[in-house]
């Protein structure tokens, strides 16, 4: 095939925040499906904070991505050749492709996306791995019972949005915390949250105080740093805290000193809390029971979701760049080729 395919490369690790030069977008022949494989175009690219971490090369649980390695990530693609009985031409799937346009698969690890369940992008958003996240960190760890306070940050993006909608969903009282006025009040009037605080603002403390008369009975840690620091003295005894994420700190470039460590864990021996940190696919098993209700809820107008879409490939880089500082407002996606015609 003499048709060209992009991809984009690390090219550097990064010091602090990523810049686009730690990134090249190569051009390339689309490559030919061998025995058993199939080629793939991808339709939509996800980008994730913890695309981040494999930038990087520090201890993890993951591999970093190689120097000169294509970008890790999932994508929504179109089975375009098929040399492999389980897959047909025109079949959409769940595939960890990357940031490329095309890729082969020996088919190991796709999943083939129901389209009648919802608009195929939202297998990696809301019925996706954001969602998952949402899902099992909230109600297996966090386990929010009816009239508890759920404060949750990022709370318009991809995995914030759907915990507060789904403490809703069980009754729970839901106070977000996101990064100006506008995402505020989408929170707030099209989310339903019960409230929602600007954690740019410098009374974060006692508006968050204020925004939780009865403390707080879940936290669901997706960031860390000073919104953590409002947060704990307002942790009511027994809180559970799911630590998915900190995106606060991916970009640091030492270990923060841990000037109150002895008096946190002071509280959380005295306050007997729960923190309990995890990574979606602990929760493997969890999957069926997430796509039945999670699609449900979706279909029942319970859980609403925002897509933030650039365009191309080659929006990538800056795109995950803006993630990392709030530039986007819902789950980061990029449209990497046009839906199955
Ligand atoms: P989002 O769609 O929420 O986008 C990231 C958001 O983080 C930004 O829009 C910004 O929102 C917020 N943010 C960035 N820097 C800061 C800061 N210093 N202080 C406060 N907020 C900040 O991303 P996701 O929903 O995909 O991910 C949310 C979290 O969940 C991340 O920490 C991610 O790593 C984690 N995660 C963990 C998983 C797991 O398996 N444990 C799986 C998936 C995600 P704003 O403008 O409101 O500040």
């Amino acid at each position: 095939m003499s048709q060209s395919a992009k991809r984009v490369v690390l090219v550097s690790r990064p010091v602090g925040e990523p810049k686009a030069s730690d990134f090249r977008v190569e051009d390339h022949a689309v490559p030919t499906p061998g025995d058993g494989q199939v080629l793939l175009r991808t339709i939509w690219l996800s980008l994730d904070p913890y695309m981040r971490g494999r930038m990087s090369d520090g201890p993890s649980y993951a591999q970093p991505v190689p120097i000169g390695g294509v970008m890790e990530g999932g994508t929504v693609s179109e089975v375009v050749a098929t040399n492999n009985p389980g897959f047909a031409r025109g079949d959409i799937v769940l595939s960890r492709a990357g940031w490329q346009t095309h890729a082969l698969s020996d088919g190991k690890g796709l999943a083939k996306i129901d389209p009648d369940l919802g608009p195929v992008s939202t297998a990696v958003g809301v019925l996706g791995m954001p969602g998952m996240t949402a899902y099992t960190g909230l109600l297996d760890i966090g386990r929010p019972q009816a009239g508890e306070t759920v404060v949750v940050a990022a709370a318009s993006g991809a995995v914030g949005s759907a915990v507060g909608q789904i403490a809703r969903i069980k009754g729970a009282r839901a106070v977000g915390i996101a990064g100006g006025a506008d995402k505020c009040r989408y929170v707030k009037e099209e989310l339903g949250f019960d409230d929602c605080v600007d954690h740019r603002d410098p009374g974060l403390a006692a508006k968050l105080k204020a925004a939780c008369p009865k403390g707080i009975d879940v936290y669901f840690e997706n960031v860390g740093g000073a919104v953590f620091e409002a947060v704990f003295p307002l942790l009511n005894a027994f809180a559970r805290i799911p630590v998915c994420g900190l995106i606060a700190h991916y970009n640091d470039t030492e270990a923060s000193a841990p000037k109150w460590a002895p008096s946190m864990m002071r509280n959380v021996l005295t306050k007997r809390l729960t923190i309990r940190g995890f990574i979606v696919s602990d929760f493997a098993a969890r999957h069926a029971d997430f796509l039945r209700d999670m699609s449900g809820w979706v279909r029942e107008g319970r859980v609403k979701h925002r897509e933030f879409v650039t365009e191309g490939l080659d929006s990538a880089p800056a795109a995950f760049i803006g993630l990392l500082k709030g530039a986007n407002f819902g789950k980061q996606l990029v449209r990497v080729g046009p839906d199955k015609a």
